[in-house]
């Protein structure tokens, strides 16, 4: 008998059927012998209708009163969940994040797990209940709702596996596990059968949304066996494992592609080149809360210079608005954005020990004719910032030139 905490996500329990269909599925577990804990997050959908309410309201909405309005999409469906057991004839207790305790920083709307209350969870599976908890919620010190970030059930499923010391935290979506790249954009992309913490961790920050970064790093931190499935089909999923477990035979050079479509270039051009001017410019942006991604910086023939660096899309006008502003205090000539760009990465543990792996990627570019506008690469990553209507493109093509195309028809 093992106790598993079965993460599911907006799309499994997207409708009344859905949901029944989920709790025939944590039924068959029980049969089992099984202990469950289930997270669930809002029906698809929900939060973003929430959200949208809140920006009728208000502009920029109040953080604090749009973590009370988005928390009630996962309050609905664990007392639905909860009423389907019971239904089929098993106990089920619901709880929200606040119910639980898990307890919070106070940073509304991406606020981080600090401690969770096991009692009652413990209690209620000693009496043979299926505990069904909201994701993507907790409270502050001060009993405030908060929440944990978009896709931040993930991490609620993580942090109750880690606390409850589980024996596995299931996340059931909608695909049947990690791919090579975002199944929806290349078909050919192939199911993992495991990836290492580490470049998991690369692929959910370079942008595939499969698993919230936080998730990640928290099951890593704690050592928390992970794995990814579907809820519509069986299977044994993805296993997100150490990086220890992987034989070097089995490592391939590059495990996955990963994509960003959310990221805008802003450029200023024609700075005078004196020390100090780099650090005027990044230091007005990082004042204002925007996060720098990727930057270059080139040295012109007249010998000014010329920044480049990526933010958040949403962030775009506000930096722009900086940068103008900076460029004429330190008497640069121009400055330029552009929000048609994304960023394209090739991710694997086995770059570590392979070489020309950046060649390959470049020159499969290349024979597609897609211009590279910026780079940057880490021990375990290379991204590349392209022109978005080459998206697709560049990302079939490196899936292409890195062998992970799949090759066996799957049944
Ligand atoms: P949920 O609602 O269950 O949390 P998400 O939409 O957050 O589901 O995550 C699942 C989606 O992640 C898939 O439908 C898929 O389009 C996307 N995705 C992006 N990159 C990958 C990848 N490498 N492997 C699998 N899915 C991916
Ligand atoms: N419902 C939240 C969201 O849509 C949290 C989650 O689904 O993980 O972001
Ligand atoms: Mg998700």
């Amino acid at each position: 008998m093992s106790l598993f905490v079965q993460k599911f996500g907006g799309t499994s329990v997207g409708t009344t059927e859905k949901i029944k269909s989920v709790a025939k599925k944590i039924a068959g577990f029980r049969d089992d012998g099984h202990d469950i804990v289930a997270v669930v997050s809002a029906m698809s959908g929900e939060t973003n209708r929430l959200i949208g309410l809140a920006h009728e309201m208000q502009k920029v909405p109040d953080a604090r009163e749009m973590d009370v309005l988005v928390s009630t999409g996962e309050q609905v469906t664990i007392a639905l969940l909860c009423m389907a057991l019971k239904d089929l004839g098993y106990e089920a207790r619901s709880y929200t994040g606040g119910q639980v305790k898990i307890l919070t920083d106070d940073s509304h709307t991406k606020a981080r797990i600090q401690e969770i209350d096991i009692e009652k969870m413990s209690a209620d599976l000693n009496k043979g209940r299926v505990v069904v908890v909201a994701g993507f919620q907790g409270v502050d010190e001060e009993d405030n709702i908060t929440t944990l970030g978009r896709g931040g059930s993930d991490t609620t499923g993580v942090a109750l596996a880690a606390a409850l010391k589980a024996d596995e935290c299931q996340i059931y979506t909608d695909v049947d596990g990690v791919y090579t790249t975002d199944p929806r954009v290349v078909e050919s992309a192939r199911r993992l059968e495991r990836i290492t913490f580490e470049e998991m961790l690369e692929m959910a920050s370079l942008g595939s949304k499969v698993l919230q970064i936080r998730s990640v790093e928290f099951a890593g931190k704690y050592n928390v066996p992970l794995r990814v499935l579907s809820t519509f089909k069986d299977g044994t999923g993805t296993l997100i494992t150490l990086d220890e477990e992987y034989s070097d035979m089995e490592q391939p050079v590059v495990s996955g592609i990963a994509f960003n479509r959310d990221e805008a270039k802003l450029s200023i051009l024609g700075i005078p080149d004196s020390p100090g001017v780099a650090y005027k410019i990044l230091s007005a942006i990082g004042e204002a809360n925007i996060e720098i991604d990727v930057i270059v910086q080139n040295i012109a023939a007249d010998q000014s210079n010329d920044l480049t660096f990526t933010v958040h899309r949403n962030d775009v006008e506000k930096a722009e608005h900086i940068l103008k502003n900076v460029a004429t205090d330190i008497g640069a000539r121009e400055v330029r954005a552009d929000d048609k760009i994304t960023k394209v990465s090739i991710v694997g543990v086995g770059m570590r020990s392979h070489a020309g792996v950046a060649s390959t990627m470049f020159s499969a570019l290349a024979e597609e004719n897609i211009n590279i506008q910026m780079i940057t690469t880490s021990e375990i990553k290379i991204s590349v910032i392209i022109d978005e209507k080459y998206l697709e493109l560049a990302v079939r093509a490196l899936h292409t030139a890195f062998g992970l195309d799949n090759t066996i028809e799957e049944s």
